[in-house]
């Protein structure tokens, strides 16, 4: 930290910071194929470019309730308007959450290769990040959150399902978990790549948020419909949850371009579906090649696929063989998982490089 007069809040100074997957060299005579970040490969709908060409009175301040967004998400996932709050992406959502109840020597509960964010934001506000350990084959332990619980456990975050492993757990397991939390602990169910999922035995959480007082649902449009760049999230909660959201984001903390794509992208159907089926396709397409070579990896429901290599040096060497022919995916050490890499499933073409690189790779290893 660099030294200052300021007396800086607890925990501030020890948080990491958060090390955004590379996006390669964008004015390479060959542009390179960027698999790193878990981006809809497609891009966005053409209505929500074209929503976002419009959104053009740059000197009038957003809607700050966001309303015609809360009300088409609330249409498009059948939900209560009411009980959606909007981020500047679902990041914004997990920082004012922490901020509305967590604080210094407070216990953040997570698992292990759990999505870094919630850790690193527990430790901006003095809180201690715990983390549960997995099952072996990298999937969320209910038993094992359990077991991590203590007096100061404020809130549980799962991703579900789980970045980087892309593994999930059923809708009956995130019930037992919420059965066996005490009732001053809040759940955060972080589904942002929920609309990849169509395992029968999967739930969204939203179910959960209905039923209770102390369940919180994350979602993003950052994933699926391809406006990482335009930060937009929103978050399903119950009503004293809504309430104290309001009171601590920012009154504009969605943008007028954001708000309008979010819109238009929930009205494209079409894009959706060619989305989702592309990523069946290519993600059948990438494993089928994955297992041809020898390469493990874990069970995916999601758009990337956590790759396993020998050791953490192979990961590591495999990385910057891919780097060096234009192909991006991330290292995913910082997770725990430093014998793996994760990548993003890519369009045909992209995933073309991928597989030619890793069988490059793997000939030569
Ligand atoms: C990408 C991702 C997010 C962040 O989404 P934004 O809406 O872009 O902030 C949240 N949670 C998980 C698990 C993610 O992978």
């Amino acid at each position: 930290m660099t030294k200052s007069p300021l007396k800086l809040r607890p925990g501030i100074a020890e948080a990491p910071i958060y090390v955004p997957g590379a996006h390669g060299d964008k004015n390479a005579a060959i542009p390179p194929a960027v698999l790193s970040a878990n981006e809809n490969p497609l891009g966005p709908s053409p209505k929500a470019i074209a929503a976002y060409n419009d959104a053009n009175h740059l000197h009038r301040y957003p809607d700050g309730g966001a309303t015609e967004l809360r009300q088409a998400i609330a249409d498009h996932f059948g939900l209560n308007m009411e009980r959606i709050v909007c981020g500047a992406g679902s990041d914004e959502l997990i920082t004012l959450l922490i901020r509305c109840y967590v604080g210094p020597g407070d216990e953040v509960l997570q698992t292990q290769h759990g999505f870094l964010m919630y850790g690193i934001t527990a430790k901006t506000v003095g809180a201690t990040p715990v983390l549960a350990p997995e099952t072996p084959d990298l999937h969320a332990d209910i038993d094992s959150l359990l077991a991590h619980v203590t007096d100061k456990t404020r809130i549980c975050f799962v991703a579900n399902p789980n970045n980087p492993t892309g593994t999930y757990i059923p809708g009956s397991e995130l019930r037992r978990l919420r059965e066996g939390l005490r009732d001053d602990i809040l759940l955060v169910i972080d589904a942002a790549y929920s609309e990849y999922v169509d395992a029968p035995d999967y739930a969204d959480g939203s179910d959960l948020v209905d039923d209770s007082e102390n369940v919180v649902m994350l979602r993003t449009f950052s994933k699926l419909f391809g406006l990482a760049a335009l930060r937009l999230g929103w978050c399903y909660a119950p009503e004293a949850v809504v309430d104290a959201l309001n009171r601590v984001r920012s009154p504009f903390n969605v943008n007028a371009a954001a708000q309008a794509a979010g819109i238009a992208a929930l009205g494209d159907q079409a894009h959706i579906k060619k989305s989702l089926t592309e990523n069946a396709e290519q993600m059948k397409r990438l494993c089928g090649a994955l297992s041809q070579l020898g390469l493990g990896f874990a069970p995916s429901v999601c758009n990337f696929v956590l790759i396993r290599f020998k050791d953490a040096n192979t990961a590591k060497r495999a990385l910057a063989h891919l780097a060096d022919q234009g192909v991006i995916i991330r290292s995913v050490a910082g997770y725990g998982l430093a014998n793996s890499l994760r990548a993003t499933v890519g369009t045909a073409t992209e995933n073309d490089r991928l597989i030619a690189g890793l069988t490059d790779f793997m000939t030569k290893a």
